[in-house]
Formats: C-alpha cells, structure tokens, sequence
C-alpha cells in the first residue's frame, strides 16, 4: 500500500471513531428499530446485511445484538446476529487479506520474529481465532481485519469464528429478548447467570491466548534458529569471506560477490522452511523450470503450493545450462568478429586481448541478475511455500521435505537430470568437468578435450577454442549434432572447424589417466590408438535423470533408467503424481520444460485433457551458426505417413545474409504434398533460433506453405529465406498445363 493511501485509511479510521463518540449513534438506533419493525418478515435480512456493514465499517455490534433479541426474540435474534456478525467478519478478513496480506507476508519474510508468529498463527490458527473469539480483550470488529493479515487459513478462520462468538452472541441477544419479556414482567435470574457465565469463560481465554502464542512464537522462532545452526553445521554453503569456489551438490560456483547474490536469491542462507500448511493442491519437487512454472501458475490460479529445492533454485537452466552457456557464447562471438573484423574493413593495430576471467565475471553478474526472477522471496510472495531442502515422497499421499511432512491432493515431479557420467576407466581420478563445474573455471585452459558432440559439447567446445584453448572434440558417433540434419550439421561442422576446433569421430575412450603432470585420454581412432594430451577434460555425453532418493517406489510411481514413466497428459502411474521436465521427456529444454508444467497444472488441478505429444517443439543448438529444428524431419514426417516434398533456400541468395557475411547456411522446409501443410523445418543461420518462431508458427497454426509466401518480410532480413521458400511451393503449382492456361488468358486479354 502506497503511504498516501495508508494515511488515507487511518483518517478514515479516526473519523469513524471520533462519530461513533460525538454523533447522536443511540437516537439513529431507536430510529432504525422503529423502522425494521415496520418492515415485517424481511426486517430480519435488513438487519444480516446493516450487521454486516457495521461490522465492516468498525461499528461495535453489541447494540445491534441486543437490539436483534428486542426486536425477534430469542431464536430468530440469535439467527440474525449469527449470521450478520459472521458474514461481516468474513468480509473485513477478505478485504483484509486481499489488500494488506502480501505486503504484511513480505514484511514477515524478512523479520524472523514476525515471521515465527506469523506461521505460528497459520498453523495454529483454529485455535487462536476461537480463543481471541472467547476473549472480550480483542475487540470484535478489528480483529477482523487484523487476523486476515496473518497466515491463518479462511476455512479454520470461518469455523472458529462461528463457534468462538456463539456464546457472547446468545448472552446478548438474551438479554434483548428478556428485555422485551421485561416489558411483561420482571426480568428473571437466568440473565445474569450467563452474563457470569460468559465473563469466566472469556477471562479463561484472554489467559489461554496469551500463554500460548508466546509459547507457539518463541518455539517457531527456536525452531527456525535451529534450521540454520543445523544449515552451517551440515555444509550447506554460506558464502565464505575470500571469494573461494564453493558446491552445492555437483554445482560449483566461483564464490564473488556475484555469486553470493545468486545464493541470497535461489539458497538463501537464513532461508527458515515455512510450517506445512494442511493439505496443499499441489506439492512440487525440484525448483528448475518445470518446477517453478508449475508452482507459480498453481498458485497464481488460487492453489495451496509447496515448492521443494534441495539445491539452487532456478535448476540448470539458470546456475549451470542455459544462462551461463549463452553468455559464453557471447562473449566468444565477440572474440570471433574482433578477430574477422577485416573482412569489413575494421583493421586491429593488434591481435585482441581476450580476457576470459571477464567474459566468466560478466556471465556470473547477469546470472545474478537474470536470479532475481527465480528467487525464494519472489516465490513466496506468489504465495508459494518455498521449503529448501531434499524432497522424498513417504507414502502415495506424502511428501517429507526437511522433517516435515507435506500432505498433497496433487504432486509433481520436476527433479530435472544432471551430466551422464561415461563408464573410463580412470576418468573419475583424472578429474573432469561437467556443465557444473566448467562456469566456475575464472583461467582458460591451454588445452580442452570435449568429450559428447551434442549440442553442450558442440556449443562450449567452439566458445573455449574462439577464447583461445585448443579444443578437440571427440564422439564415438559418425557426426557431430547426431539428432540434426546432416546438411545442416555439416554447415556447423565446417565452422567448428574453422574456428581451430579439432574433430575426432568414431573415437573410442579406452582410459584416462596423469603423465608428466598432464591429462591423458587413450583413444582408438578407427584402428589406430593414440593418446590425446590436455589439461581439462569436459563431459558432455547426454544426461541422466534425477531420481534417486526420491521414494518413487513407496510413492508407487514407476520409472526406468530414462526417467520417471508418464503418460500422454504428464501422468504417473500414481495419478495423483504428475512429472514434467528433464526428469521424465526427450526434449530436454527450458521451453519444453516450460511448455509441460503449463498442462500439468491443467490436468493436475482442472480436469483437462492436455496431452504432452500434441506440442510442436522447436529447439535450437546455439554454435554459431545457429542450429535450429521444428517439427517432423523428413524420415519422421514419411513414417507418420504423409506424402513429403521439401524445399531448401540456401542463404548465399539471401541479400541480407550476404551483406552480413553470413552467406553460410540454408533454411529447408518440408511439408505434405497432398494438403501443403507445413510440417517440419530447419534452419542453419547465425541466428537460426531467431528466425524458426516464424515457422513454429505457421505449424502450429497448422498453416500451409502458401502462408510462407504470402507473408510480407522486411527488407533486407535474413527470415526472407522463408518467403523464398514459400515462392519456390508457389512455383511447384505453377506446371506446363497451369502455364498453358495463364497464357492463353493473357493473350486473350492483349
Ligand atoms: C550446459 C547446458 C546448456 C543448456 N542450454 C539450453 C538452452 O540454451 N536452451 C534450452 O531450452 N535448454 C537448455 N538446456 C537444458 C535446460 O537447462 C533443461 O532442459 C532445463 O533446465 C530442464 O528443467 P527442469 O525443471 O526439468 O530440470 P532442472 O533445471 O534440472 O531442475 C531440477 C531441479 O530439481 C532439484 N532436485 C532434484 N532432486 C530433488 C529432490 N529430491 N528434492 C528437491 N529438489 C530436487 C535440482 O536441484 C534442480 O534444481 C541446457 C542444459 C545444459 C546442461
């Protein structure tokens, strides 16, 4: 709330108050008493919906109460008041909680004593609305509002005010109805018995309250303390003083101020895990993209979620996968145009300095920055319970995360996967990296072996050679990129190449080993053996998922050695146990991830029928040039049956690509003969993955080639090697007999 606005409430508070004092308040109640009665049977509603508004409006209801039993009596008094008193309670708690909730949350999070009653309130709140009810020390109408601010849930909010209130409601209107007896005759004893009554009773519970939230707060505060003595004492990382790396799990990290930015955001250190809040809608293991996607529109949509990450929140994608790769690929694009700046007539007076501890510092501050998006205090004013630690399920129902357990309507599992780890012997003692361990690395290695020529191997292999290492890629497949076009992989090749990188297919890793203070890895390369020197070595050769640890077996949930089975709308064999991500589907991406929780909290919380393989997914292998795919390729659209052509525009026509001097490369399209419908594509360009929306689109539009041609581009762009394409399908329509007939109206027409 703005501080305008906060000055705003409190005069009008004040000015209530102050009326309530000096305005003639008992003559405006015999006025309205006069006038209920008139009304007959619908005097009773008139009185719910005035209860509801004084209470809303901090008006005391004792007057209306008694007023209530004067005018109904007994039984339909005590109804009224029921009623009115609880609806205006639930109103202000609502306008309380809508309004103010998420600032008073945010507040909370940062101060561990607020926030220890805050989640002592949550958790125990049946008990303290009913005994603050009992009380008479808590006024009614501003206990309202107040305890909408807390973390108390509505449902046990709503009960206990109904129950707390029944007896203070049932004095007062008996003492309204034995008031309108009492014009008959004399008032009888039973009054006063339950005006005792009701002062013991409230003197028991204004004690009762505050023993126990001091007991429950000072406990929570205990508790919390305890978690992060226990955090330091179990090695979880607090970033140390001297900047040195430091491991979460397999990540490590450089350890700068950067870094130690990333840890507040994604592992913070004081971070206390909130108190299980009953049973959630959906509880969510692992906090990468999947995770996190599923969280936030789960809670954005009204759910109760509990997100767990025993590690860095934001998964690979932001510590050690995309984020960081692509930054490095930046700054060693940058390094290849300083250097090819002659061919545009930039001429250097020397070679570039490249500094690769500042192209690293650079990649560690825009991960911090890019953190900020998947911190913990974000998530948790999404309302997201966020709990730090090891997520295991117990039982189908149940999952346990830091001692607690998390009861779930819904769960996902969005553990993700982490580097393979290729069976050399020696490898393990010879030391290696993997992706989460190379975006620590602040001094290039001289030398690199590139172990998997996937789309990691092939990506980071160019980026360390154009900084300066001398790379050697190896794979035991016959080509690099092995699932992508070979034309298009052949482009990336040549390149790679270019660039210094030295390419060793159908290489098999007999062992590695130390010599003469060197890495070694003993290779046959077709028949001849050879030993290959560096100083590092990075693995890149697939990935495998997370799944150990994770009771799948008691959460009856199956899974193989691929991964955590589902089935085709994200579905477990527990079905009440949904995966979405790396941990369970081939396309290992950040968009698919994405793209997978998006229906799981459609399947999981609303019944619908979203089905993973309807997705047209593209992807895209960022060397430069750029790989990108879309689709079917030419094989897979033949074997789901449809009658392929397909079209290739080299970008050497292409102006634009031209002028970049980026002639390198093609787009190719294939589609159904029959419907001309546009069914797969890939292009390889400099910036391929750029350019592929436009055919993501028109597949999953289910647009025609036709669409490819008819749609302007600017010129000069490099995405006209689309419509070019799209002109090419329009000249296959154009056959001898079309042009027989186009020419004899033209002629006609002379
Ligand atoms: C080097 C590299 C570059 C990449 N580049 C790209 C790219 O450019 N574009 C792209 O689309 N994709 C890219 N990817 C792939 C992308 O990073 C993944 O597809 C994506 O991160 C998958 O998200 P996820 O949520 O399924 O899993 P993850 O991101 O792996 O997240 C899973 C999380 O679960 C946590 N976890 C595991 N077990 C438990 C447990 N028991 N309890 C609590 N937490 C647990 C883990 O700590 C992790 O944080 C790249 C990957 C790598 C390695």
């Amino acid at each position: 709330m703005k501080p305008s606005n906060a000055i705003l409430l409190a005069i009008a508070l004040v000015a209530i108050f102050v009326g309530l004092i000096f305005l003639p308040v008992r003559a405006w109640f015999a006025y309205f008493e006069t006038y209920v009665r008139s009304l007959g049977a619908i005097g009773p509603l008139v009185v719910v919906l005035v209860y509801m508004l004084c209470t809303v409006l901090f008006v005391p209801g004792s007057a209306i109460t008694i007023g209530a039993g004067t005018l109904f009596g007994l039984t339909t008094g005590f109804i009224v008041v029921v009623l009115g008193a609880n609806l205006g309670a639930l109103c202000s708690f609502l306008l309380a909680r809508g309004f103010l909730r998420e600032k008073v949350a945010g507040w909370a999070a940062v101060n561990p004593k607020f926030r220890s009653l805050d989640q002592a309130i949550g958790k125990h709140g049946f008990k303290m609305v009913l005994l603050t009810r009992l009380s008479p020390v808590f006024p009614f109408v501003l206990l309202n509002y107040l305890l909408g601010l807390t973390a108390v849930r509505t449902p046990a909010y709503v009960l206990a005010n109904l129950l707390g209130m029944l007896p203070a409601t049932f004095l007062f209107v008996y003492i309204g109805a034995a008031a309108r007896q009492a014009l008959a005759g004399p008032l009888d004893g039973a009054t006063d018995f339950y005006q005792q009554l009701v002062k013991y009773l409230g003197l028991l519970a204004t004690v009762a309250v505050v023993v126990m939230v001091t007991r429950i707060a000072r406990r929570a505060l205990r508790e919390a303390e305890q978690q992060h003595d226990g955090a330091v004492a179990a090695g979880m990382p607090l970033l140390n003083a001297d900047h040195q790396p430091v491991s979460y799990d397999d990540i490590t990290l450089a350890g700068d101020e950067y870094d130690k930015q990333l840890i507040e955001n994604c592992h913070p250190p004081r971070w206390s895990n909130p108190l299980p809040a009953g049973k959630y809608n959906m509880v969510v293991i692992g906090g990468g993209t999947a995770g996190l996607v599923s969280a936030a529109g789960a809670a954005g949509l009204g759910a109760k979620v509990a997100l767990i990450e025993r590690n860095l929140l934001g998964g690979d994608c932001l510590n050690v996968g995309c984020v960081p790769s692509k930054s490095v690929i930046r700054s060693a694009r940058a390094v290849h145009d300083a250097r090819s700046g002659g061919e545009f007539g930039v001429h250097l007076p020397a070679d570039p300095q490249i500094d690769f501890a500042a192209a690293m510092e650079r990649m560690r501050r825009l991960r911090a920055q890019i953190s900020e998006h998947d911190s913990a205090q974000r998530f948790r004013k999404l309302g997201v319970d966020v709990f730090i630690g090891t997520g295991r399920f117990v039982d189908p129902k149940t999952i346990e995360v830091d001692g607690k357990r998390l009861r779930f309507d819904r769960a996902v599992i969005a553990t993700g996967a982490r580097a393979a780890e290729p069976p050399i012997s020696g490898l393990a003692d010879t030391g290696y990296y993997t992706n989460e361990t190379i975006f620590s690395l602040t001094e290039l290695p001289r030398r690199l072996a590139v172990i998997g020529a996937g789309p990691i191997g092939c990506e980071l292999a160019q980026s360390f050679q154009r900084f300066g290492s001398h790379v050697t890629l190896l794979t035991d497949g016959a080509e690099i990129l092995p699932r992508e076009d070979r034309d298009a992989a052949a482009v990336v090749r040549r390149q790679i190449e270019k660039d210094g990188v030295t390419i060793l297919t159908g290489v098999k890793i007999q062992s590695a080993s130390w010599r003469d203070g060197t890495k070694s890895l003993w290779l046959i390369v077709g028949d001849r053996p050879l030993e290959l020197s560096c100083d590092a070595i990075l693995v890149a050769v697939g990935r495998t998922p997370n799944l150990e640890g994770l009771g799948l077996d008691a959460a009856l949930v199956r899974y193989t050695s691929r991964g955590v089975e589902v089935d085709a709308r994200m579905r477990t064999s527990n079905p009440k146990v949904y995966a979405a991500g790396d941990v369970c589907s081939r396309f290992q991406f950040t968009h698919a991830a994405d793209a997978m929780a998006r229906f799981v909290i459609a399947n999981a919380l609303f019944f619908a029928r979203r089905k993973a393989s309807d997705l047209v997914m593209p992807w895209c292998t960022y060397t430069d040039p750029e790989l990108a795919h879309v689709g079917y390729t030419e094989n897979d659209a033949r074997t789901a049956g449809f009658d392929v052509a397909t079209l290739t525009q080299s970008f050497s026509d292409v102006d634009r690509a031209l002028l970049d001097g980026e002639a390198e490369g093609f787009a190719r399209v294939h589609y159904d003969k029959k419907s001309a419908r546009v069914l797969g594509g890939t292009i390889v360009a400099r910036h391929a993955g750029e350019m592929l929306g436009e055919l993501t689109l028109a597949i999953t539009a289910r647009q025609t080639m036709k669409v490819l041609s008819s749609t302007i581009h600017t010129y000069p762009t490099q995405a006209e090697a689309l419509r070019k394409i799209g002109d090419a399908y329009m000249r296959t329509k154009l056959t001898p007999a079309v042009q027989k007939v186009f020419a004899k109206w033209l002629e006609w027409r002379r």
